[in-house]
């Protein structure tokens, strides 16, 4: 294929000292050569292919100097879109990286649209549809472990299972074919009744267990939602304080505050956690008020994790008590703070209260008890399957739903063939679900649902 040649910034702006700018198509290197000047005077099109060289950018008309940088070249077909690439890394200033973007637009590169890079990888048949989102998911990845399992994905993990399951299916159709055409046999209709349903159990089975991991890789990507509530003054914002700064905070691209809530991420033993104080800015506002609150409603909703935090050196009142009616049949982890201020609380009614809760006590002020609590977070969660399991997490949307669909196709099939259904209707539902799967792996796929994909990326990707 064909194509002109695309320049972006590659890197988040404004975000570390080193950005790189993406050169790629049949020009790339000539474009790069003409503004680069090293101090050998050797040309970059006679560097060899996959090296780096260090030089300066230079007006070519005046020969004026406009930064310093790093070009990496690197010859097709072994690059990201298996075009020529080259990349040039140079301080990350918005100013300066604007400078170089200018500079090789200047030479007849195009500005890429978003995505445009990945959708050349796919166009040009280096990745399949699913890797080529697994790229997507990647950039937005907030933690080692959201890396991990997009990572996998690339590697086409999931490309492959979503495979193996057409191609079962490709094989049943193709069997019950066979058994049509050579009508010899007299218990076909039997044969074929139960290869269906053999097979479509087999593929009714494996799509539930992709669904299945469908939410753990939706917490990976997204972090689990975690609320922090409690009465006024109980330490709720110490807690989210201490647990932002014991961890590396994770750089998103979310707003820290917004108008009533305050979210931060972090990365808590591999668990990322979007932490939300719900009292994080109005302290004055009576607690158990806030919960009723329609907001406040909503968000306790979309939590994943509830930390009640408590006060050690407090009675234990009936707001308390409202609290722990307000997240009932939820995943909480009780707080009791305060403990190096003498203890007024009734312990037995907090254990009465929090039942099969794990509690935790700690003190904030003095930077104890915070351990364990984050033992507790690591343990609720992952009881160390997620450590354990090279399990392939779905975390894409698309896929999900695509998931859902080729699963019901199947359903339909069995429960068909459980009706005695003629086999032709049963091979409408099983060709059904192996496009649906294919369109998971961009094979059957209309055009313009490439196009709204690759639209989603990021610019530079
Ligand atoms: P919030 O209203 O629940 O967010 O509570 P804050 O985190 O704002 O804390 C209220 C007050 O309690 C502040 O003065 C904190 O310094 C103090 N505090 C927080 N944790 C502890 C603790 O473990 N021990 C003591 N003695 N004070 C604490
Ligand atoms: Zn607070």
């Amino acid at each position: 294929m064909e194509f002109d040649t695309i320049t972006a910034i590659s890197t988040p702006l404004g975000e570390g000292a080193i950005a790189i700018v993406r050169i790629s198509g049949d020009e790339a290197i000539e474009i790069a050569d003409r503004i680069f000047k090293g101090p050998g005077g050797k040309g970059l099109l006679e560097v060899k292919s996959h090296t780096i060289h260090y030089g300066h950018l230079i007006q070519p008309k005046t020969g004026e100097i406009i930064e310093e940088v790093m070009v990496s070249v690197m010859m097709g077909p072994k690059t990201f879109t298996r075009e020529d690439v080259v990349e040039i890394n140079c301080h990350g200033g918005i100013v300066s990286v604007n400078r170089v973007l200018q500079l090789i637009l200047s030479q007849g590169a195009r500005l890429a649209e978003p995505g445009e890079f990945t959708k050349r990888a796919f166009l040009n048949g280096r990745i399949d549809l699913s890797q080529a989102e697994a790229v997507m998911d990647l950039i937005r990845a907030k933690t080692d472990k959201a890396m991990n399992v997009a990572l996998g994905q690339m590697e086409g993990r999931l490309s492959k299972l979503i495979q193996n399951l057409r191609q079962e299916i490709l094989q049943t159709l193709a069997q019950v074919e066979v058994n049509i055409d050579y009508p010899e046999y007299d218990d076909v209709e039997e044969m074929t009744h139960r290869l269906f349903l053999e097979k479509g159990s087999y593929v009714k089975n494996e799509i539930e267990k992709l669904l299945h991991t469908a939410q753990q890789g939706k917490i990976l990507r997204d972090g689990l939602a975690t609320v922090i509530i409690g009465r006024p003054n109980v330490g709720k914002s110490s807690l989210l304080n201490s647990l932002v700064h014991e961890n590396k905070a994770i750089v998103t691209d979310i707003p820290g505050t917004t108008r009533d809530v305050i979210e931060e991420y972090v990365n808590v033993r591999g668990v990322p956690l979007k932490l939300v104080d719900t009292a994080g800015i109005r302290e004055t506002e009576d607690i158990v008020e806030r919960i009723g609150v329609e907001r406040s409603r909503a968000v306790l909703k979309e939590a994943d994790l509830i930390l009640l935090v408590l006060n050690y050196s407090d009675d234990f009142t009936t707001e308390d008590e409202k609290l722990f009616q307000a997240v009932e049949g939820m995943d909480v982890i009780v707080i009791i703070n305060k403990t190096d201020l003498p203890q007024k609380i009734d312990m037995a009614k907090v254990k009465e209260k929090a039942a099969s809760h794990k509690v935790v006590t700690t003190s904030l002020l003095e930077d104890r008890g915070v351990d364990e609590l984050e033992e507790a977070i690591a343990s609720l969660f992952f009881e160390g399957s997620l450590e354990t399991g090279d399990l392939t997490y779905v975390s894409n949307a698309r896929h999900i739903a695509l998931l859902g669909q080729a699963l019901q196709a199947i359903e339909d099939a069995i429960e068909a063939i459980e009706m005695g259904t003629p086999v032709d209707l049963v091979q409408i539902d099983f060709t059904k679900a192996w496009e649906l799967l294919g369109e998971i792996i961009g094979e059957s796929v209309q055009d313009n649902l490439i196009n709204q994909l690759f639209s989603q990326f990021c610019l530079g990707k």
